[in-house]
C-alpha cells in the first residue's frame, strides 16, 4: 500500500482540516507512491499560532547549548537515515541516489556546523562618548520564520535555512513544494525524534494557494524562499503589505567560463557537473559554458563525446548519471525550451529530445542536450530552462567574456577556468554573482555564505552570514550616572 502522510502542526500528525489529499508520482515511472495531506488556510493559521506559541512558551527561553544538543542529535539522525531518506528523496523527484545521499550527509554536516554556532552568538560591547552610559548589542531571534522551498532538493534547501535558524532561536512553519513533499514531512518525524518540543518546526503540505496563505495571513517575522523568480515576486509583495522580512533564492543563468590556458581535463569535469549533474535543476546550474575560440572545438568534441555516454536510469540506482525531470510540468517545459532554441537558430550538437529507450520510456527523462554557438541574446542564453540543457557561447578575450558573463537578468554563481592567477583575480572581482568558482563548479559548504544578487534574489544563506539573517539587533543602553538631565533636549 501507498505511504501516506499527513500535516504536523504543534507536535501533531494531523489529515488536513478539509479532508483533502494529493498524490506523489514517481517521475521515474509516472507511479503514485504516496498520498499526502492536503492543508486548508485554517490549518496554516494553526500551524503559525503553534510556531508563536513554541517560541513565546518554550524555544526563545531555551539556551543556546540546548538547542546544540536538539541539532547534533538530528544531525546524528540524519546521517543514520541518509540511505533511507535519499531513497524516498530519488522515488519523489528522480534525482540520482548519488545526489540525493550525498545531499543528506551534506545537510547532516550543516547541522553540526550550525550546532556549534548555537551558544556561540556573540552580541557586542560598544564603547561610548559617554563614560556613565554601558552599551551593548545582543542578537535575538526573530520569531517565527515562515520557510518556502521548491522541488528540486527539499532536504538540501531546508539545510540552508533550518540550521541556521533554529540554532539562533526561531519557530519554523515549512511549507515545501507540492511536487516533492514527503520528505519535508520525513525530516519532520527525525526532529520529533531528536526531541525537538512540538511547535518548534511544523509542516503544511499543498500547493501555491497554501503558500500564499501562509505569506499574506501575517503572524511571521521573517520568510525564507527558495524558488522561482515569478513565486520570489509574488512573495515580496505579499510580505510587504506585513512589512515581513524576506530572503530570497532565485534561479540562475550561471556563466561557466574556459580560457585556453585551463586545464582541459577538469575543466570538461566542471562542465558537465555544471549542467548534467542533477539533469540541470539546481539553481546554479552552469547552463552557459563560454569557451576561448582556440579550444571551443575540442572541448566541445569531449562534452558531446561524454554527454552521449550518461547513464541514465532509475534514480534508485548507484549506477545511474542522470535522473528525470522531476515532474510533469518541468519536463514539458525543458521540452518546450528546448524547441525553442532549435526555432532561435542554435546549433544542436547532441540530444534535443526526450529520452525514451526501454525502461526510459514512462519516465520524465530528458537527453543531455548541448547548443553550440549560441548568441548571448537567444532566450535559451537569457531564461533559466532547469534541465539539461548546455548553451555553448565562443569567445576571443577576457573582457568579452566577461561582458558576456555579466549580460543576463541573473546572478547566482559562475565558474572560471584558467591557470593565470592574475587573471582569476580580475574574473572573480568584475562577475556580478553572489558565488564564483575558481577551477572548480558546484562546491558547497556549510560555512560559506550563499545567495545571488540581481534577480536571483536577497540575502544569504549559511555561514555566519547565514546565521545573522535569523537574528535580530537589540542594542541596550544602561545609564547609570547621577545626572539630572533636561528633559528637552535628546541625550546624545
Ligand atoms: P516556484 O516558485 O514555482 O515554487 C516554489 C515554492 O513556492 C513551492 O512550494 C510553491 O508552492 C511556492 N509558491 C509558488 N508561488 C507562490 C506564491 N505566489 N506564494 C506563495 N508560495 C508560492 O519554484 P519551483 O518551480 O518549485 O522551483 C524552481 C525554481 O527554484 C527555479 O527557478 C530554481 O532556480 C529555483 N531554486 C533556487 C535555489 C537557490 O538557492 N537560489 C535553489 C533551488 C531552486
Amino acid at each position: 500500500m501507498n505511504s501516506r502522510y499527513r500535516l504536523y502542526i504543534g507536535g501533531e500528525w494531523k489529515e488536513g482540516s478539509g479532508g483533502a489529499s494529493f498524490s506523489a508520482i514517481n517521475p521515474f515511472n509516472q507511479e503514485v507512491w504516496a498520498e499526502v495531506a492536503e492543508a486548508t488556510e485554517s490549518d496554516v493559521r494553526d500551524a503559525v499560532a503553534a510556531a508563536r506559541h513554541a517560541f513565546e512558551t518554550t524555544w526563545r527561553m531555551t539556551t543556546g547549548m540546548q538547542r546544540a544538543k536538539l541539532l547534533n542529535r538530528l544531525a546524528q539522525l540524519l546521517e543514520q537515515n541518509a540511505e533511507r531518506m535519499a531513497l524516498l528523496e530519488s522515488t519523489d523527484n528522480g534525482k540520482t541516489i548519488r545526489e540525493t545521499h550525498a545531499q543528506m550527509l551534506y545537510v547532516a554536516r550543516t547541522f553540526n556546523f550550525f550546532a556549534g554556532y548555537a551558544d556561540k552568538i556573540w552580541g557586542a560591547v560598544i564603547p561610548l562618548d559617554q563614560r556613565d552610559v554601558f552599551d551593548y548589542a545582543v542578537r535575538e531571534p526573530c520569531g517565527v520564520v515562515g520557510v518556502i522551498t521548491s522541488w528540486n532538493s527539499p532536504i538540501a534547501l531546508l539545510g540552508n535555512k533550518l540550521p541556521a535558524a533554529l540554532a539562533a532561536g526561531n519557530c519554523l512553519v515549512i511549507k515545501p513544494s507540492e511536487h516533492a513533499s514527503a520528505t519535508t514531512l520525513e525530516f519532520a518525524k527525525l526532529a520529533e525524534e531528536a526531541g525537538f518540543p512540538p511547535g518548534v518546526i511544523n509542516v503544511v503540505t499543498g500547493g501555491v494557494e497554501i503558500g500564499k496563505a501562509l505569506v499574506s495571513g501575517g503572524g511571521l517575522d521573517k520568510i525564507s524562499f527558495t524558488g522561482s523568480g515569478r513565486g520570489g515576486r509574488e512573495i515580496a509583495a505579499m510580505a510587504g503589505r506585513h512589512l515581513t522580512p524576506v530572503i530570497l533564492e532565485l534561479g540562475g543563468k550561471s556563466p561557466n567560463i574556459v580560457f585556453a590556458d585551463a586545464d582541459i581535463d577538469k575543466a570538461e569535469v566542471g562542465a558537465l557537473a555544471g549542467i548534467f549533474a542533477a539533469a540541470g535543476q539546481t539553481c546554479i546550474a552552469g547552463s552557459r559554458l563560454l569557451v576561448q575560440r582556440p579550444i571551443y572545438d575540442e572541448m566541445m568534441r569531449r562534452l558531446v563525446v561524454r554527454a552521449e555516454k550518461i547513464v541514465m536510469g532509475d534514480p534508485r540506482q548507484r549506477t545511474t548519471e542522470m535522473g528525470t525531470a522531476a515532474n510533469e510540468p518541468q519536463f514539458r517545459r525543458i521540452l518546450d525550451c528546448i524547441a525553442e532554441g532549435k526555432k532561435e537558430g542554435a546549433r544542436l550538437v547532441t540530444g534535443g529530445d526526450r529520452a525514451s529507450k526501454q525502461e526510459l520510456a514512462r519516465g520524465f527523462f530528458v537527453q543531455p542536450t548541448i547548443f553550440a554557438d549560441v548568441d548571448n541574446r537567444m532566450r535559451l542564453a537569457q531564461e533559466e530552462i532547469f534541465g539539461p540543457v548546455l548553451s555553448m557561447i565562443p569567445f576571443e578575450t577576457e573582457e568579452e567574456a566577461l561582458r558576456i558573463a555579466n549580460d543576463t537578468p541573473y546572478g547566482l554563481a559562475s565558474g572560471v577556468w584558467t591557470r593565470d592567477i592574475s587573471r582569476a583575480m580580475r574574473m572573480t572581482r568584475e562577475i556580478r554573482s553572489g558565488v564564483v568558482w575558481v577551477n572548480t563548479y558546484r562546491m558547497v559548504s556549510p560555512q560559506g555564505p550563499f545567495g545571488g544578487v540581481k534577480e536571483s534574489g536577497y540575502g544569504r544563506e549559511r555561514g555566519e552570514q547565514g546565521l545573522l539573517e535569523f537574528t535580530v539587533s537589540k542594542n541596550v543602553m544602561v545609564d547609570f550616572s547621577d545626572e539630572v538631565r533636561d528633559p528637552f533636549a535628546i541625550k546624545a
